[in-house]
């Protein structure tokens, strides 16, 4: 599968993860793990942490699929609203998920404390835009679903927002608990520090292509014909997992980001938020550590690379008009632009745990717009069950809460 096109920004900014190891014997290990971006990584930084040996393997270049085109940004707020995600899964797993994402945010700076290395991490607030009256209308559901689940948030009305902000929006949500990453360097730091001190394995161009189920675990075997025997896999393989899962658990989209020449740092606005809207697709925006503006959102409902491409001229164009509309004062010159591959489960959340009836065969799903959040999330889920621990959040974010 093609995950992006065009020019992500983090793979022009970061030198390249130099590393070329593709697999060339048969080995051994006790738990493999497919797909070296930030989900794979942060996985492989939880079993390594317990002492637990492990390989991690991958297609491409390292953390060059789906992570290499992300705009990176850690929030609490899932794209299912709490209000409606009540609806759908129940008062309290709606709001623990909510919470999970939460603590997850701290969870990923600490996992960067612990190893000594800054991916970029920032800590920004969010502002969530009333998009119209509806918008309004759903942000005052949605204020009062996040009090009374005890969720960090201020509503704001017209006047104080632009005050705040200086954009002109019907109210907003606000809240100070959210982040922003470099998501690559994140994946390749982690790699790097685990493979340097830990006696991590790690291969890179070489393709998955088949599994046996053994007495002790899974046979995987390369593409190449190499085999691997171990007693559990996790499919870190982001939106390409597909191949590994017997049923179709989320739609395939497009999705489109653009980034601007770096700006006078007096025109980034207040607290140099993260800005979001309550229309679907929403525009989101973000800054980066060198003063650039990320601008994303104009999802399409088709994964076609081709159609994808020839719409990424256009998608650029709409994209940069939408931001100069919210800030007419930033001159935005777009330096590059990128689309990429996107998913959504049917009720925003993320596939994480064993599927039934394939024993030590863990997925590491963070399908929706808080892929890395749930990436975390999963990392812990998976370190705690392949150690033999309990962990609620399996059941709630596990293949069985859907028919
Ligand atoms: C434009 C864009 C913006 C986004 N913005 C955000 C955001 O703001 N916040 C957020 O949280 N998330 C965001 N996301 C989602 C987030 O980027 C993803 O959830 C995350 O990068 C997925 O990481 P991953 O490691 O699971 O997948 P990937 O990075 O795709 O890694 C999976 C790896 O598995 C490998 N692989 C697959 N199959 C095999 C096989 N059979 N054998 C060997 N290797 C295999 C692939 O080569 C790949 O490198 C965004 C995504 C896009 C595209």
């Amino acid at each position: 599968m093609d995950l992006h096109s065009g020019m992500p920004f983090w793979v022009v900014l970061n030198p390249l993860y130099n590393y070329y190891k593709p697999l060339k014997t048969n080995i051994e290990t006790h738990t493999v793990i497919i797909g070296s971006g930030i989900t794979g990584a942060l996985v492989a930084h939880s079993l390594c942490s317990l002492g637990i040996d492990c390989v991690v393997i991958d297609k491409r270049t390292i953390a060059t699929g789906s992570t290499a085109a992300s705009t990176s940004q850690l929030q609490y707020e899932i794209d299912e609203p709490l209000c409606d995600l009540i609806e759908k899964v129940g008062k309290k797993d709606a709001e623990d998920a909510y919470k999970y994402c939460l603590q997850s945010i701290t969870d990923i700076e600490n996992v960067f404390k612990s190893i000594g290395k800054n991916p970029d991490f920032e800590r920004v607030p969010t502002y969530l835009l009333a998009s119209n009256q509806k918008g309004k209308k759903l942000l005052q559901k949605e204020f009062q679903a996040r009090k009374e689940a005890g969720l960090p948030v201020t509503f704001l009305e017209k006047e104080p927002l632009k005050k705040d902000l200086g954009v002109d929006a019907l109210a907003a949500l606000y809240n100070e608990t959210s982040a922003q990453v470099d998501c690559y360097k994140a994946a390749t730091y982690l790699l790097d520090h685990h493979l340097q001190n830990n006696e991590l394995q790690l291969y890179s161009h070489t393709l998955i292509s088949d599994y046996n189920e053994t007495k002790n675990g899974y046979e995987l075997v390369a593409e190449n014909g190499n085999i691997i025997n171990c007693k559990n896999v996790v499919i870190a393989a982001g939106y390409e997992a597909g191949t590994f899962l017997p049923k179709k658990v989320m739609d395939l989209l497009s999705t489109f980001a653009i980034v601007s020449h770096p700006v006078d740092a007096s025109f980034i606005w207040e607290k140099r938020a993260l800005i979001w809207e309550t229309k679907t697709p929403y525009l989101y925006v973000r800054t980066t550590a060198d003063n650039r503006i990320i601008v994303g959102g104009e999802d399409e409902a088709y994964n076609n690379p081709e159609k994808r491409d020839k719409a990424l001229t256009k998608k650029t164009n709409i994209l940069e008009k939408k931001f100069q509309k919210m800030f007419p004062e930033i001159p935005f010159v777009t330096d590059m632009s990128w689309a990429g591959t996107f998913s959504a489960t049917r009720d925003g959340l993320p596939y994480i745990g064993l599927y039934p009836g394939k024993p030590n065969m863990y997925f590491a799903l963070g399908y929706g717009g808080n892929g890395i959040t749930f990436s975390m999330i999963a990392a812990q889920v998976i370190a705690n069950l392949i150690s033999g621990k309990p962990d609620d959040r399996a059941r709630l974010f596990g293949f069985n809460r859907t028919k």
